[in-house]
């Protein structure tokens, strides 16, 4: 079964007013960018490390639209979601702003998480908001000065959703001390792994499999039955194409590594005693050939020992 999360990057990009104070932040960053930054971190995140989570965006992704409230609810609730997370970012009216370092802003700062007011939805709306909220600060650290971060509102999001919904306000934009962090990359890289770390510990979230790439030496790709070996190391894959004259290719079918026959030296490592009457020049050439031969085979049984011994252990341990 998937687990249906809907992330809700609050407002649209042109929302009036949601934006960062211009005296802490000059280009005035709109509230959406940053909601939608940190939405998008974990929705890839998800994505790339289960196989049984299916995302929704319920705001617009291009920012363009500011979906109405009621109707991101609406696309939520059809879809199923069990859970629904809506990114904030939080700020006071203008009059409780005082001077801090010469700047009139807010001195505060910190990070609220929201559930609905006076309804546990399934009972466990409660203990995830905390949860959220401690793997927030464990991440970004922006605890700030919130007296009280369990913050409880009839948030159109948090009343109008079927499923537990929890609302986050990740810091202050007219915070002297939130905004450099909350406009910092690393801040979208601490949000989205605390937020991912939430979901991992409240729902049953499968790992994805790592696809390991193994190399193959085949004389071609097609000829899967005269195969003479798969190997993870690619030094090794090369080693063994090259004393059969074969090619290398990875798991996909893609060739890696392609036989060369004119630099080939294989007929003369089979018979080593090589026409001594050849040509000076490629007599000379050869002494290094031959000489290098019993090494070179030596490794080669060496790593055929250690592939064998690694299958040994592989089926031991099954
Ligand atoms: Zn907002």
């Amino acid at each position: 079964m998937s687990i249906k999360i809907a992330l809700d990057a609050g407002h649209g990009k042109n929302t009036a007013g949601k934006r960062f104070l211009e005296a802490l932040d000059p280009k005035e960053t709109r509230e959406w960018e940053r909601n939608s930054i940190e939405a998008e971190a974990v929705e890839k995140k998800l994505l790339e490390r289960y196989e049984n989570i299916e995302i929704l965006r319920v705001d617009d992704r291009t920012g363009k639209k500011d979906i109405s409230r009621p109707e991101r609810c609406k696309r939520a609730n059809e879809w199923g979601a069990d859970i629904y997370i809506s990114f904030h970012h939080n700020a006071v009216s203008p009059s409780s702003h005082t001077m801090v370092n010469g700047v009139k802003c807010f001195s505060g700062g910190g990070t609220v998480v929201y559930v609905c007011k006076g309804l546990d939805k399934n009972g466990t709306t409660r203990t995830m908001q905390r949860d959220l909220y401690e793997k927030l600060i464990k991440h970004t650290g922006l605890k700030g000065n919130r007296s009280n971060p369990y913050g409880q509102a009839n948030f159109d999001v948090l009343v109008l959703t079927d499923m537990t919904a929890l609302l986050i306000e990740n810091g202050f934009m007219d915070s002297y001390y939130d905004v450099p962090i909350i406009l910092s990359n690393e801040f979208v890289e601490q949000t989205s792994e605390a937020i991912v770390e939430f979901i991992a510990n409240n729902f049953d979230v499968k790992l994805k499999k790592i696809v390991e790439t193994t190399y193959k030496v085949r004389k071609s790709w097609e000829d899967s039955k005269g195969q003479k070996g798969s190997f993870v190391i690619l030094q090794n894959a090369i080693a063994e194409a090259q004393k059969y004259g074969y090619n290398v290719y990875d798991n996909t079918g893609k060739l890696i590594w392609e036989y060369q026959p004119e630099k080939e030296e294989e007929p003369k490592a089979e018979t080593p005693s090589v026409e001594p009457t050849t040509e000076p020049e490629n007599a000379v050439e050869d002494i290094p050939t031959v000489e290098e031969q019993p090494e070179k085979e030596k490794m080669t049984i060496a790593k055929a020992l250690k592939n064998l011994l690694k299958l040994i252990l592989e089926w031991i341990n099954k």
